[in-house]
Formats: C-alpha cells, sequence, structure tokens
C-alpha cells in the first residue's frame, strides 16, 4: 500500500526526472511541435513540488486534484491541461483514501486516461501521450489479473509506457500540434508519449516496493 510519503517520493522522482530532462523533451518538441514541452513539464512540476507543503494533510485524492488545478493553472498549451486533467481525474478515483493499493492505482491510471481522451479527443495510434498511457493500464491490468504484485504489476506498466513512447515514432500525427506537419511527424517520437512514460517509471521505481 501507498501512503503520502511514497505519492511525495513519486512526484519528487518525476520533478527530477523532467527537470535532467527538459532539453530532451525540448528537442522531441522542437521536431513536431514548438519546442516548449520540457520547459511546459518543468514549470508545471515545480510549481507542483511548491504547492505539495500546503496539501500535505489532504487525503491523496484531494492531493492529487490540487496538483492536477496547478498544472492547469501554470502551464499552457495542450500539455498542461491535459496533465492537469489526468491528475484531477485520477484524484477523483482515489477520492478520501489515505493509502493505495495496486487495485486503487489501476483505477486511478484509467480515470485518469479516460479524463485525457475525453479532453483531447485523441484515440491509440494518433501519437500521443494517449499511445503511452493506453498500453501501460493495459498491461497493469493484464499484470493484476494474473494475480501479480503492485512493484511487477506498476513495472509492467512503465515498461509498456516505454514501448508505448517508442511506438509513437512511425506514427502519423493526427492530434495536436504535431498533426500540423502531417507526413512530416513521422519518425519522430512524441514529446507527451515520452513524459508519460516517464510518469509511470517513476511510478514503478518508487511505488512498487511499499
Ligand atoms: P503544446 O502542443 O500546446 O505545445 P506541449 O508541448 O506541452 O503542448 O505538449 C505536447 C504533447 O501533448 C504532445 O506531444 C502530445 O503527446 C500531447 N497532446 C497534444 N494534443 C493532444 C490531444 N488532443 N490528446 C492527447 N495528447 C495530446
Ligand atoms: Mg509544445
Amino acid at each position: 500500500m501507498a501512503t503520502r510519503d511514497d505519492i511525495f517520493a513519486w512526484l519528487k522522482c518525476y520533478r527530477q526526472t523532467l527537470s535532467e530532462n527538459k532539453d530532451y523533451l525540448t528537442r522531441l518538441d522542437s521536431a513536431i511541435g514548438d519546442a516548449d514541452h520540457g520547459a511546459n513539464m518543468d514549470r508545471g512540476f515545480a510549481a507542483v513540488m511548491d504547492k505539495l507543503p500546503s496539501v500535505a494533510d489532504k487525503d491523496i485524492g484531494a492531493i492529487f486534484k490540487a496538483i492536477g488545478m496547478t498544472l492547469v493553472s501554470t502551464v499552457g498549451g495542450a500539455g498542461g491541461p491535459l496533465y492537469g486533467t489526468w491528475f484531477m481525474r485520477a484524484g477523483m478515483a482515489l477520492d478520501g483514501k489515505t493509502e493505495v493499493t495496486a487495485d486503487d492505482w489501476l483505477a486511478a491510471f484509467q480515470a485518469g486516461l479516460a479524463g485525457v481522451q475525453q479532453r483531447g479527443k485523441a484515440t491509440p495510434g494518433e501519437k500521443t501521450m494517449v499511445d503511452a498511457m493506453t498500453p501501460a493500464c493495459a498491461a497493469m491490468q493484464a499484470s493484476l489479473a494474473s494475480g501479480a504484485d503492485m512493484a511487477t504489476a506498476l513495472e509492467a506498466a512503465a515498461a509498456a509506457a516505454e514501448q508505448g513512447m517508442k511506438d509513437t515514432i512511425p506514427m502519423l500525427a493526427t492530434k495536436g500540434r504535431a498533426s500540423y506537419l502531417g507526413e512530416r511527424s513521422i519518425g519522430h517520437q512524441d514529446p507527451g508519449a515520452t513524459s508519460s512514460a516517464m510518469l509511470f517509471r517513476c511510478a514503478a521505481d518508487k511505488l512498487g516496493n511499499v
């Protein structure tokens, strides 16, 4: 079961990963977007880390909702509102909880993905963050259904998200800024799928063995 402290460790890991990969994410976004995804995510999660102390005594659902609202209000463009929606929807699935089980995580990740899809209207195969989140949820669900523990299931989710991220390379973008490039979007890895894979990687590393 994950507690608030574990979740804070996850978010700290993600904030650190984003700060280390800011230039990488921006480079990916410069190929098929407007070269701001690294800066957007870095700014957003710096604001999230500043916000956390003020919500540290709240339940986990409320913490997630506060993170989502912080992202929506500090990050412009497509990425901020979409990640904001992911955290707000995941937070609704974790409403009132002070500890989170593997099944709770799966429900939260699925709710987050559903929110992103509802807001952004992307389906798998359109070269977006949905292409990392969808296989991550599916792999986690299959893993838990086969009786795996939280560490194994989160590792399966992280590996599937990383594969999904790589699978965006040959895709033609049909949503978001990258879609403006048409065929020229082919051959580039999607920045949002990359930052999503990092989120699941930190979850596996920080929430797996708790
Ligand atoms: P912007 O595109 O406004 O500059 P960012 O650069 O922060 O915003 O984020 C770009 C990422 O957002 C893309 O790589 C893609 O993964 C994701 N994205 C864009 N549009 C959508 C959408 N409609 N649905 C899901 N994800 C999307
Ligand atoms: Mg951008």
